[in-house]
Parts: C-alpha cells; structure tokens; sequence
C-alpha cells in the first residue's frame, strides 16, 4: 500500500547569503534569506514526507524559534523525517521536486542534488525525479527575489 505527501517552500533571496538545494552549494550571487540554510528543496520535500505519514509539518518538527535549528543543514530535517516514517512502518519509494527560480541554471547541478537525496532518502537515484522551471519573470519569483520548490513523497507501508 502507498501513500503520498505534498510539500512547497518558497524564500526571499539576499546579496551575500549562500544558495543551497539538497544540502549542495549552488553558485550564485544571491541566497535565501531563513533561519536553517533556507534550502527549499529540502523544506519541501520534509513537508512531503511529513505529509505522506501524517505527521505534521515542518514548523512543528523544527521550529524557527528553537536555537537548536539556527543555520540548521536543512537534510538533517530529511533524515529526521524519515526516522519518523519508519517508526510508523512506512518508507520512501519515490519523490518528484519542481524547483522555480528565474536564475541560476540548476540542470548542471541536479547530479549532484540526486545523489545527495538518493543518500539521504536511501533510495536510487532514478526513483528521485528533479525539474526545474522559471517563472517566466512575473510575481516574486520571476523578478530573482525568491526561489520556491515543490515536492511530492510517495512512501510505502510494510
Ligand atoms: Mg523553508
């Protein structure tokens, strides 16, 4: 039997932070603006896999308030979420991230990104499907003030 789990995040985008998706160092002249690394692959995909066994969100597990969190390495929030799954017998099997942003190009990076989800989610890479999109310059994300991702989780239970 599967289940699945939906997740977005979006952040602001600041001259002189860095730009991290899944954990890996993009280069680029801006980056999010958050309290963890802002990384919104990983923000996502948590809410997804959080979703997919009911179990809350984000916010609840790793709040913004806890000095704990502060600067976090966002897949830490991935592998908790997982350890959560698994005590309720469930798994990852297959996950679907779309990642919008007007720069920079992340194609050139999503090898690197797969194999540190695939790790992390200890699933194969080509069970982790990566898109990117712009937005086609209108709203927020489009003028390069934020970059936003969406995910889907499908877990199984055993
Ligand atoms: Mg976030």
């Amino acid at each position: 039997m599967n289940r699945s789990g939906i997740g977005y995040d979006l952040h602001r985008l600041s001259e002189g932070r860095k730009l991290v998706l899944a954990g890996i160092e993009i280069p680029f002249e801006k980056g999010p603006v958050g309290h963890s690394d802002g990384d919104v692959v990983c923000h996502a995909l948590c809410d997804a896999i959080l979703g997919a066994g009911a179990l809350g969100d984000i916010g609840a597990h790793f709040p913004d308030t806890d000095p704990k969190w502060k600067g976090a390495a966002s897949l830490q929030f991935i592998e908790h979420a997982c350890k959560l799954l698994a005590n309720r017998r469930m798994r990852v099997v297959h996950v679907d991230v779309v990642v919008i942003c007007e720069r920079p190009k992340l194609g050139p990076h999503f090898p690197a990104i797969r194999s540190a989800l695939a790790e992390v989610l200890g699933i194969p890479g080509d069970d982790i499907s990566l898109k990117a999109k712009t937005n086609e310059g209108v709203d927020a994300v489009g003028r390069g003030e934020a970059i936003a991702a969406h995910a889907i989780a499908t877990v199984s239970i055993h």
